[in-house]
């Protein structure tokens, strides 16, 4: 039907050794650029209807409104200027840090450069510090036009209790495995620098299948980070079967269809537990012409993950 947004629903998984009481929810999105939306990416699927900004922007927020999270983390943000006054509303604060050269700038229906952003939820925590960094490649210290925005945040129920989030966007398409991952081996190094004893969450749309050589990177970083969506399926224990699905037109009238998981939460597995997931739709509710759509904004889905804080063995 085309007037509700597709259905998803939170999945309880393990949870012992944890203080259910430092409970909190993490919400990563790609809510896709509204100057990409009609260009570039060609979802021919789509009707144009759907990706009206006046209407899609109303999904955005009916999608971080049922979610709720406490920190929510965002990539091709390019309408900061909506979310902010409405996010504080709702009892957020955050910030947004600009690509580089965005490509939103190019199109002809910009507002200006997409870019990431986070909002927290100032009821539940107090930031401490704050950062935004553009990313450099690993070996040679290069500026590339990906961004991460970093915070360090104390939990105001305990504020012994602390931790670092950082959310990115990294470089995308095909061809582009190296700098994808020497831009994932400087965010992972620049954090155990910084947060070394600080545990971890990091989000991000990261462009990559877990077979990339970036997934490895941070799969055995020394920061002992896990997937969080590992969980969601766990007689698995793999990347769940997609993240983002859509149809792009190709030339003469071609279509591909590309679906696959490149959006992850990871998290330092020995401070934090993971206590629920929320799942993805089915194949079937996301219909034959795929993402976006009326029911879903994004060509992303967004990944919202329940996490606490790991009981003191000592
Ligand atoms: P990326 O290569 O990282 O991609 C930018 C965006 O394009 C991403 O948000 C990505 O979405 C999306 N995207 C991915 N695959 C496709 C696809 N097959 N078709 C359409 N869109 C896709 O961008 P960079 O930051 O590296 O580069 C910015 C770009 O802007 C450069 O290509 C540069 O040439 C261009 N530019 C254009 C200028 C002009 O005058 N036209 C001037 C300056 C820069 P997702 O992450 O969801 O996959
Ligand atoms: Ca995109």
């Amino acid at each position: 039907e085309k007037s509700k947004l597709l259905t998803r629903s939170f999945v309880d998984v393990s949870s012992d050794l944890a203080d259910e009481s430092t409970r909190f929810r993490v919400m990563q999105w790609n809510i896709l650029a509204q100057g990409l939306s009609f260009g570039k990416d060609n979802f021919i699927r789509c009707p144009r209807d759907a990706l009206d900004w006046k209407f899609r922007r109303l999904r955005l927020l009916e999608e971080i409104l049922r979610v709720r999270p406490d920190i929510l983390c965002l990539q091709e943000v390019d309408h900061f200027g909506f979310l902010l006054p409405i996010m504080k509303k709702l009892g957020y604060n955050g910030s947004f840090f600009p690509k580089p050269d965005s490509p939103c700038l190019f199109t002809a229906c910009s507002n200006g450069p997409d870019g990431c952003a986070m909002f927290y939820r100032t009821s539940k925590f107090s930031c401490l510090e704050k950062e935004s960094i553009v990313l450099m490649r690993d070996s040679n210290k290069a500026l590339t036009n990906q961004v991460s925005i970093i915070y360090k945040f104390a939990l105001k129920d305990d504020s012994r209790l602390e931790v670092a989030v950082a959310t990115t966007h990294l470089k995308a398409k095909n061809g582009w495995e190296q700098l994808r991952m020497e831009q994932g081996a400087y965010l992972v190094n620049y954090l155990h620098e910084k947060f070394c004893n600080t545990p971890l969450i990091i989000c991000g749309d990261f462009n990559a299948e877990y077979s990339e050589p970036v997934y490895q990177v941070f799969a055995e970083s020394p920061l002992s980070l896990g997937s969080a969506y590992k969980l969601l399926n766990k007689g698995l224990n793999c990347e769940p079967p997609y993240s983002t699905w859509k149809i792009r037109g190709g030339f003469n009238g071609s279509e591909t269809d590309v679906c696959h998981t490149i959006d992850y939460i990871w998290y330092t597995k020995n401070r934090l537990k993971v206590r629920a997931l929320l799942n993805f739709p089915t194949e079937e509710d996301i219909g034959p012409d795929r993402l976006p759509s009326y029911q879903y904004p994004s060509d992303h889905f967004s990944l919202a993950s329940d996490f606490m804080f790991t009981l003191d063995d000592d």
